[in-house]
C-alpha cells in the first residue's frame, strides 16, 4: 500500500488513521494541531504522541511538504517561490503583501491544459494534477519561510492550472484551509478561480464551501473569447454567465470577474459597455488588467487612457471595477508572463 501524505488528510481522517495504527483516535487531533497551527511535519518531533505511534507513522505516512527551491524578491515587495515535488515536477506560488494582508496564489495543476492564448502556462500544455497535499503543502511550506509575526492571511487558486479541472483535490484543499482544526482560514479569505469550466461551477454550488469565485471572462462575444480562450467552444458566454447567476454567493459577497485588457482585441468602449449589459443581474465587481507582455505574446498591453476609460465605463454603469496592476512583473510572476513556471493571474484579491 502506498504511503500517506498526513497533509492532505482532515482531522476526523487523521483520527481514523490513528485509530487504524493502534493509537488512540484523540491522537489523531494531537496530530492535526502539530501539523496544522504549528507547522511541525517531523512526526518524530511531535512531542505528546507515544513513540510507538510515531513509529508507525514514519512507516505509513509521509508530510508532503514540497522543497522551496527558490525565492525571487520583486521591487514591490512580491516574492514568487519555485517548488519541487516529490516527483522532482515544479510548480510555484506568488506571495503579495498589500497593506494588512499577505496573499498567497497556489498552483493546482502543473502546467495547464487550457491553451489561453493570452497565458505563457497554456503553452506548455498540462503535465499533471496536484493532490490535495500538495496543493496545501505549497502554504505549509511559504509559511516556513516567513518571520515568526508574520501569516498568510488570503488565499487564491490563481496559480498554474486550472483548479475545477482537478475538482476532488482543489475542493478537499479548501476543506482542509477551512477546517477550524485543521489551517482554520475563513472561506471569505479565500478565492477559487475559473477559466469558466460550467460543469465544474455547477458542482461547486452544491459544496456550500462558501468561498469567492472569481471567473476569467476576459471577452464580451463568443467569437473574440474563442479566439482568447478555446475552453468557450465547450461552454458559451451564455452557458457560462448563466451558471454564475445560479451559483449560491453569501450575503454581502460579489463574484469576481477577471478581464485581461488587450490593445484593440476587447478593450474598445463598446467592450465596456457590453461587458456592463452581460453582468446584469450578477453581485459583480471586475478586475481589470492591463496584459502582461512577454516575449512572442502577439499581444499589447493597450495605452493607459484606454485602460482607465474601460475602468471609468464600467463604474458608471455601477459595476466596481479596479485596476489591477500585477504583482511582480520585474521578477516574471505576473499574470500570464511565465513560461515552464508560470503564475496565470497573480492577482491581489480586495
Ligand atoms: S489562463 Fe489559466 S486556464 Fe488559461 S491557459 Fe493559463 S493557466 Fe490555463
Amino acid at each position: 500500500m502506498s504511503r500517506l501524505d498526513l497533509l492532505s488528510l482532515l482531522p476526523d481522517e487523521l483520527e481514523a488513521l490513528a485509530r487504524r495504527l493502534g493509537a488512540d483516535p484523540y491522537r489523531g487531533r494531537q496530530l492535526a494541531a502539530w501539523l496544522f497551527k504549528k507547522g511541525v511535519y517531523d512526526p518524530q518531533a511531535m512531542s505528546n504522541l507515544p513513540k510507538e505511534f510515531r513509529v508507525r507513522l514514519g512507516e505509513e505516512a509521509f508530510v508532503g511538504v514540497p522543497e522551496v527551491e527558490r525565492v525571487t524578491r520583486s521591487q514591490d515587495g512580491s516574492q514568487k517561490v519555485v517548488f519541487r515535488l516529490a516527483d522532482g515536477a515544479r510548480v510555484q506560488s506568488v506571495l503579495m503583501p498589500d497593506r494588512d494582508r499577505l496573499t498567497l496564489c497556489l498552483s493546482t495543476q502543473v502546467g495547464c491544459g487550457f491553451a489561453c492564448a493570452f497565458c505563457f502556462t497554456g503553452t506548455m500544455g498540462l503535465e499533471r494534477n496536484l493532490t490535495a497535499g500538495e496543493i496545501v503543502g505549497q502554504l505549509a511550506a511559504v509559511r516556513q519561510t516567513l518571520e515568526p509575526e508574520a501569516r498568510v492571511t488570503h488565499l487564491v487558486f490563481m496559480g498554474m492550472g486550472e483548479p475545477l479541472a482537478n475538482y476532488d483535490a482543489t475542493v478537499k484543499a479548501v476543506r482542509l484551509l477551512t477546517h477550524p482544526d485543521a489551517f482554520g482560514y475563513s472561506p471569505r479569505r479565500i478565492t477559487v478561480s475559473t477559466v469558466g469550466l460550467v460543469s465544474g461551477i455547477k458542482k461547486l454550488a452544491k459544496e456550500n464551501l462558501k468561498v469567492n469565485l472569481a471567473i476569467s471572462l476576459h471577452a464580451t462575444t463568443d467569437e473574440v473569447r474563442e479566439r482568447l480562450m478555446p475552453v468557450n467552444r465547450s461552454w458559451s458566454l451564455e452557458d457560462l454567465l448563466a451558471a454564475c447567476r445560479r451559483f449560491p454567493l453569501p450575503v454581502r459577497q460579489r463574484m469576481t470577474f477577471e478581464y485581461v485588457l488587450l490593445d484593440g482585441v476587447n478593450d474598445s468602449p463598446e467592450d465596456a459597455i457590453l461587458l456592463t449589459r452581460l453582468l446584469k443581474g450578477i453581485r459583480a465587481k471586475v478586475n481589470v488588467i492591463p496584459f502582461n507582455d512577454w516575449e512572442g505574446s502577439g499581444f499589447r498591453r493597450p495605452p493607459l487612457q484606454r485602460i482607465l476609460g474601460f475602468q471609468a465605463t464600467l463604474q458608471e454603469h455601477g459595476i466596481t471595477a479596479t485596476v489591477r496592476w500585477s504583482k511582480g512583473e520585474d521578477i516574471g510572476a505576473a499574470c500570464g508572463q511565465l513560461k515552464e513556471l508560470q503564475i496565470a493571474q497573480g492577482l491581489l484579491e480586495r
